[in-house]
């Protein structure tokens, strides 16, 4: 049914939430400047890596470059629970340096994107598992400006947050994460920054990792790699490797976020997949 048609038959019949729902989601479907763009899952670690040149940092900018350029970038970033979902809605975010015992260079380093309002209203709408709120106060931590910074380093990119519900369960995140995959059509690039593997009560000054991390790093990309995303979501059965690999798990529900955007055939690649400092897994993924 081409476009006309399905306009001429929806307009024939009373108006009715289901056709209303069917008519935007055709209209949706037949414009022609959509852009469906990929979505990704970035692993941050150290706050370091938005100013150092690193084998991190390049494998960003490289997926920067391999990009087209975003409409506007949606991050997910483990720095910002709330109780309650909520979309950054000012738009000149600031720059938040949620850290402490870092060089002065790094509390001095800006990411002075655009805000994006009117598409943070429009996510208002198109997440319908919960009410999101509009928020004025947060900006842009660094779970989403020192990956951005080596990514996009011109900073001309509109870029607004979603918040992450801590009162919510695994499976309640992927779930409202699906919601978000019609931004992906309007040529919004979303962002999940968190870590599968942190834990920073055993992180160490090496490159190595404990076996547990690798273990537990391995089993995750396992899954992705079968598909099985209900596997990532209940990852608390893998026991003890999951305790210490995700002793909260803040940094790990981005991940879900990521993966609940994958449309059937789209293809999983992996990016800067290294476990290091004992505890931090900087496996990032991209999707489609
Ligand atoms: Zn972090």
């Amino acid at each position: 049914m081409d476009r006309r048609t399905f306009i001429k038959n929806t307009l024939a019949v009373p108006l009715t939430m289901q056709t209303i729902k069917d008519f935007k989601q055709a209209t949706d479907q037949l414009n022609p400047t959509d852009e469906l763009m990929p979505a990704l899952f970035v692993g941050h670690g150290n706050p370091m890596n938005a100013i150092e040149e690193n084998e991190f940092s390049r494998g960003w900018a490289d997926m920067g470059k391999s990009l087209s350029k975003p409409k506007a970038i949606l991050c997910v970033s483990a720095h910002w629970q709330t109780s309650g979902t909520m979309v950054t809605a000012m738009p000149k975010p600031p720059t938040i340096h949620d850290f402490g015992g870092f060089p002065e260079k790094l509390f001095q380093t800006q990411y002075p994107a655009p805000g994006a309002p009117e598409l943070a209203k429009e996510t208002t709408t198109t997440i319908t598992k919960t009410k999101v709120g509009l928020d004025y106060e947060w900006g842009l931590d660094h779970g989403c400006w020192s990956v951005l910074l080596p990514m996009f380093p011109k900073a001309d990119i509109p870029t607004f947050q979603l918040s992450l519900d801590y009162t919510k369960p695994p499976q309640y995140h992927f779930e409202l994460a699906n919601e978000l995959k019609a931004m992906r059509k309007k040529g919004v690039l979303i962002i999940g920054s968190g870590n599968i593997v942190h834990n920073l009560g055993l992180f160490e000054f090496t490159d190595k990792a404990f076996d547990w991390a690798v273990e537990f790093d391995e089993k995750i990309k396992s899954f992705i790699e079968k598909g099985d995303y209900q596997s990532v979501v209940d990852y608390q059965k893998l026991g003890k490797i999951a305790q210490l690999a995700v002793p909260t798990n803040e940094h790990y529900l981005p991940l879900l976020y990521s993966l609940a955007l994958q449309n059937k055939g789209e293809s999983v690649k992996f990016f800067n997949a290294r476990t290091t400092a004992g505890s931090i897994s900087m496996r990032s993924l991209k999707i489609g």
